[in-house]
């Protein structure tokens, strides 16, 4: 099992707090089959809200996925150990041009390789609370790194 975090970093500009919208948000990544190291070409959502049930298993996994060409199981968890809903990018983390971990995933016979943050997401006005007049979200970069 490899836990991987999933990292954001960007510049904001009058805004603070940046994070998914929900416990039901679809994580979007590309996933590699550690068995033949096969990249599956197509971006694969996760939501913490489904399970799926492992093959030969009485566990169950957010996602569980077959890869077409060794045919091997794999499947990939969110971990809940790691508070998601108090997640999020800061207008710190933003000033210190670092990246912050926004979820961490227990994967198990596969890794995740790319996070696309396409979705429905959310930030907080950095003065006042509220979103005002001339905010901005840029140079959004993402990544996976060992958690
Ligand atoms: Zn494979």
């Amino acid at each position: 099992m490899v836990k991987l975090a999933v990292q954001l970093k960007a510049t904001l500009e009058g805004l603070t707090d940046l994070k998914p919208i929900g416990d039901n948000f679809n994580w979007l990544f590309k996933v590699r089959c550690s068995g033949c190291r096969e990249e599956h070409p197509n971006w694969m959502g996760i939501d913490a809200t489904e399970t799926r049930d492992i093959s030969g298993s009485r566990g169950e996994a957010n996602l569980v996925w077959r890869c077409q060409l060794c045919k091997k199981e794999s499947n990939v968890s969110f971990d809940d150990s790691f508070k998601r809903s108090s997640a999020s990018y800061t207008a710190e983390d933003s000033e210190e041009q670092r990246f912050a971990t926004l979820a961490v995933l227990e994967c198990r016979g596969c890794e995740l390789t790319e996070f696309d943050p396409k979705g429905v997401w959310s930030a907080k006005g950095a003065e006042s609370g509220t979103a005002g007049a001339g905010v901005s979200i840029m140079e959004v970069e993402t990544r996976i790194s060992r958690a």
